[in-house]
């Protein structure tokens, strides 16, 4: 279905600002690009943002509040999405692993928290099936950032 991509991120960006300001954490959205229609399933697409939402929260860093951006542009007549936060980070060695299935960093006690390793790998998939991209960049007790890049819709 053709989608309008700010409409939909939109809607789970409001319902996670509530968690993230209970936190005293920020959630900013600096959605910038042009007709960002794009031809995804939609329940799937949203799955999508809210993982990477979700992770973002998951590995808060203990030493700061929360703060999440999430982006859009246009690069190349694509859509371009980036969800940044300022959480534990990932070791550069770790981080080539972090889509493949039932991968979770060990980092002891560091952050006791639950997860089955499967929601980048369902990422991944979701947004190959729809002829799209997403790399990460990550820098150890700084932050992560994704960076989505999908095509955009085009009438025939
Ligand atoms: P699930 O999503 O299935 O509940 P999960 O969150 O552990 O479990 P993924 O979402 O696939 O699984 O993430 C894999 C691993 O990558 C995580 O266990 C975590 O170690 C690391 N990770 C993912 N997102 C972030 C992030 N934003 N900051 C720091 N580490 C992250
Ligand atoms: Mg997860």
């Amino acid at each position: 279905k053709e989608i309008d991509a700010h409409e939909l991120i939109n809607g789970v960006v409001n319902t996670f600002r509530l968690k993230v300001e209970k936190n005293n954490g920020t959630l900013e959205a600096e959605l910038n690009a042009q007709d960002p229609v794009i031809f995804v399933d939609e329940m799937h697409f949203t799955n999508v943002v809210f993982n990477l939402l979700d992770n973002a929260v998951k590995y808060k860093s203990p030493d700061r509040d929360i703060a999440l951006k999430i982006r859009t542009w246009n690069e190349n007549g694509k859509l371009c999405i980036s969800v940044e936060d300022n959480g534990l980070g990932i070791k550069k060695e770790n981080l080539k692993k972090i889509f493949d299935k039932f991968y979770r960093v060990h980092t002891g006690n560091l952050h006791d928290v639950k997860g089955f390793g499967l929601g980048l790998a369902y990422v991944k998939k979701i947004i190959a099936d729809h002829k799209g991209s997403i790399r990460a960049e990550s820098e150890l007790n700084v932050g992560t950032k994704f960076i989505i890049t999908i095509p955009l819709f085009k009438e025939e």
